[in-house]
């Protein structure tokens, strides 16, 4: 096993990254280093990226040359003040106007595109380039190490639609590079955990990847069936909110910490903990992050406040002072562990529950995400309520390319999910509100 994991880190992806002539391992090798760089330090370069980033944006982008002539602006002699005074994209802002966003001398063909269900359960889709997207995996992996993974280890991922190779190629990647063993949450009951247990004693993983809700119910099926042998050395939760207590579970069933992670499809990684799980780490070489207040002014350490990113690096689709729509708490507490990238202490998210089958099975409600909203045309945000075992609500804002057919694709792909005896009926909303908290329910299971 350690072999194999010696050779796929040090022989095959190097040699992959050669023959794809990526620069992801080099982003990483500079990211390893620059993390113990002084917080001032990396503040600064953070502010050049963000003065080159704002220039780029007035030069290149029609939306932002008109969004900063209006706002009185001046991208050449960036100033904090006025900067913070610049209005919030918002989804609704980035659907309405994609094509002027885009930055001039970009080929939108050229271009990568992720179609995403947000935080919120609003489904949008964002542009950028292969450069962005390689440092975007960098940054994934310099916190991978955090919690314990060298690309090349063998993991056990807890994740909805797992990708299948199809492929020469892709079955080559899988063999020797992501090496995967699933659990696909989309159906999770007593069959498919006790058949995972047995392929991870088989298969010996050594990290173990979820979506938190996802991992906290495999963990009390651990707990409930007295296994203890499962010992991966990390364990990172991701695309949800962790809350307290399934991370005490999940915790106790592997004998492990648990990684939060946070980040989302548009601007990749945002926060991480690192190995010391005191806070999260704010990733400033690739963000320039704010808490705000409703009011919009500066949320202070300790207070709760919007979350608003402006990505650095995405020079195809700059997306400047964008609201998320999740809630974090920042902190001016340094991480013991000497790392300068300063720390937000919690993130307040989407959460989602877990739905369940006649037959008594569950599917996990986050992983619908990627098989509705971000799949079917015509859906600006959903929400999946199951009232009853036999009936569940759908909640539906509907999209400028709603049509009939939307309703029918939606219908038709949960019936294949959950199969028969469930009545699915649809309703349609102006919005689907957050909770008080900041807290987003894409799935709720009222049973
Ligand atoms: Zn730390």
């Amino acid at each position: 096993m350690a072999v194999m994991s010696a050779l796929s880190r040090h022989v095959f992806h190097p040699l992959w990254d050669l023959k794809d002539r990526s620069r992801r391992l080099r982003v990483l090798r500079e990211l390893e280093r620059s993390q113990w760089l002084p917080q001032e330090e990396l503040e600064r370069r953070q502010r050049l990226k963000l003065e080159a980033l704002l220039r780029h944006a007035a030069d290149r982008s029609p939306f932002y040359t008109r969004l900063f002539r209006e706002s009185g602006f001046d991208a050449t002699q960036f100033e904090s003040q006025s900067f913070a005074r610049l209005p919030l994209l918002t989804k609704s802002a980035i659907r309405a106007s994609t094509d002027d966003i885009l930055a001039r001398g970009y080929d939108r063909s050229q271009l990568g595109q992720h179609k995403t269900g947000g935080s919120t359960g609003v489904s949008l889709t964002t542009y950028f380039d292969r450069a962005w997207l390689e440092t975007r995996i960098a940054d994934a992996m310099r916190s991978d190490q955090w919690a314990g993974y060298r690309h090349g280890m063998k993991v056990a991922a807890l994740w909805g639609n797992p990708p299948i190779p199809r492929t020469f190629k892709e079955r080559l990647r899988a063999r020797l590079l992501d090496r995967f063993i699933y659990l696909d949450t989309i159906n999770l009951n007593e069959q498919t955990m006790r058949a995972f247990v047995d392929l991870w004693r088989a298969e010996r993983p050594e990290v173990l990847f979820g979506h938190s809700h996802s991992l906290f119910v495999f963990s009390r099926y651990l707990a409930e069936k007295g296994i203890r042998d499962l010992r991966p050395r990390g364990i990172v939760s991701t695309s949800m909110m962790l809350l307290a207590n399934e991370r005490d579970v999940i915790e106790a069933a592997f004998g492990c910490k648990v990684t939060d992670r946070y980040g989302c499809e548009e601007v990749g990684l945002i926060a991480c903990e690192c190995e010391v799980h005191s806070g999260l780490h704010l990733n400033i070489e690739h963000l320039y992050v704010e808490f705000l207040r409703p009011d919009g002014t500066a949320a202070q350490p300790g207070e709760e406040g919007a979350i608003v990113v402006t990505d650095l690096l995405n020079y195809a689709m700059p997306l400047i002072r964008y609201r998320i729509e999740d809630v974090g708490v920042p902190t001016a507490r340094r991480c013991p562990c000497g790392r300068g990238l300063p720390l937000m202490e919690r993130v307040v998210g989407r959460v989602a529950d877990y739905l369940k089958r006649r037959d008594g099975s569950m599917v996990a409600g986050v992983s619908l995400v990627e098989r509705t909203l971000t799949a079917i045309e015509g859906i600006e945000q959903l929400q999946i309520v199951q009232t009853a075992v036999d009936l569940i609500q759908l909640n539906v804002v509907r999209a400028p390319d709603f049509s009939q057919e939307t309703e029918v694709a939606l219908i038709r792909e949960m019936q294949h999910v959950f199969g028969p005896g469930i009545e699915f009926r649809a309703s349609y909303l102006e919005r689907i509100p957050q909770e008080r908290s900041g807290k987003y329910r894409f799935s709720i299971c009222q049973i």
